[in-house]
């Protein structure tokens, strides 16, 4: 864990030490206590400054980024606001391949903070050339002194967690949490926080939330990577076509399917009945708690992880005519409450 200090030197060491805060409203229905760590508390705005950190200072440590060097990596945004405040500190240049259906906030504040960007096509396997996992591949390989941290496979994600996420989250419960919840991609986040918080108290469950076209959630009870799992769907920054060397299994103890429309209508309740403006991720994290309430007692303190802040989603999940266009609305086989009016 990073000190709190009065003056910090420079931005990077204000990452971490996020709040923990009660859910109250949303969570009258909910048996437990529910608290939220948010990590849009962080100068990125989402809980990746974490991990991007941690990355570049192992590749610093082991001398696989010089001075002036480049940093290239496939990001969903969030890695890439990170990466690009740990380059600007430090002095490098940074490139990211963005998939076509991050959103435009995304892309537009990864340039704003003076990285190159490529916008790549979503719906081709990871292994077509066109993939922004192979895109990031391939400028790895044509640009001298350049560091690809990949950080699906890349061991500091997971480290970073296991080494802050997780103590924050159990000084904060003074070790009364019982269950951690929290959307998967990278699996960085919940593997690291699950390892931390197990080995503390091996009762803890650890609940990872999936989405509909994603591989996790079959592979994780069946052992099967399912092809026919994979379809392109629309929440951004969780699920994934492929299993990340990150995702570790054994600390998961279920995953929750979460539909698009879910996701994104909890997304809205959560700003207006906790004032919390969260991104699309964290919707589907809550709804997790929701699905699995029926498992839930009184004496069970519940902490949900909220990855990024909402601005970067107000021309998608908090727009109307954007949630109009895909069902989203005033529809009626939703098991999320429509706020649309509210
Ligand atoms: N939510 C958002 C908004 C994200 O950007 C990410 C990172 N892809 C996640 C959830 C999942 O976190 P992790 O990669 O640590 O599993």
């Amino acid at each position: 864990m990073r000190p709190v200090k009065k003056i910090y030197d420079n931005l990077l060491e204000t990452i971490g030490n996020t709040p923990m805060v009660k859910l109250n409203k949303i969570a009258e229905d909910i048996p437990a206590t529910v608290l939220a760590k948010v990590e849009y508390f962080n100068p990125g705005h989402s809980v990746k400054d974490r991990m991007a950190l941690q990355m570049i200072e192992n590749a610093e440590r082991d001398g696989l980024i010089k001075p002036g060097g480049t940093i290239i990596e496939c990001t969903s945004g969030n890695t890439g606001m990170g990466l690009a405040l740990a380059a600007i500190v430090k002095g490098y240049k940074l490139i990211c391949t963005l998939s076509d259906k991050q959103s435009k906030e995304k892309m537009d504040i990864l340039r704003a903070m003076g990285a190159e960007i490529h916008v790549c096509p979503t719906n081709v396997a990871a292994e077509h050339p066109d993939s922004y996992y192979s895109v990031a591949e391939r400028l790895n390989k044509e640009i001298p002194n350049s560091f690809y941290p990949f950080q699906y496979d890349n061991p500091g994600n997971a480290q970073a967690h296991y080494e802050s996420t997780g103590p924050e989250i159990w000084e904060q419960t003074d070790g009364k949490i019982t269950h951690f919840v929290v959307g998967v991609g990278t699996g960085g986040t919940i593997s690291g926080v699950g390892k931390y918080l197990k080995e503390k108290n091996p009762n803890i469950k650890i609940w990872g939330a999936d989405t509909y076209g994603s591989v996790f959630k079959k592979y994780h009870e069946t052992g099967e990577f399912d092809e026919n799992e994979i379809y392109s769907y629309i929440t951004e920054g969780i699920g994934e076509d492929i299993l990340p060397k990150n995702v570790d299994f054994s600390v998961i103890d279920h995953f929750e399917k979460i539909t698009d429309k879910d996701g994104a209508l909890v997304t809205r309740e959560l700003a207006k009945k906790e004032g919390m403006l969260l991104g699309y991720s964290a919707g589907s994290a809550y709804q997790m708690i929701r699905q699995m309430k029926h498992t839930l007692t009184k004496d069970d303190v519940v902490v949900v992880l909220f990855h990024d802040h909402g601005s970067r989603y107000v021309g998608k999940v908090f727009n109307d005519d954007w949630m109009r266009d895909r069902g989203f609305l005033n529809t009626e086989n939703s098991t999320a409450l429509d706020l649309v009016k509210g």
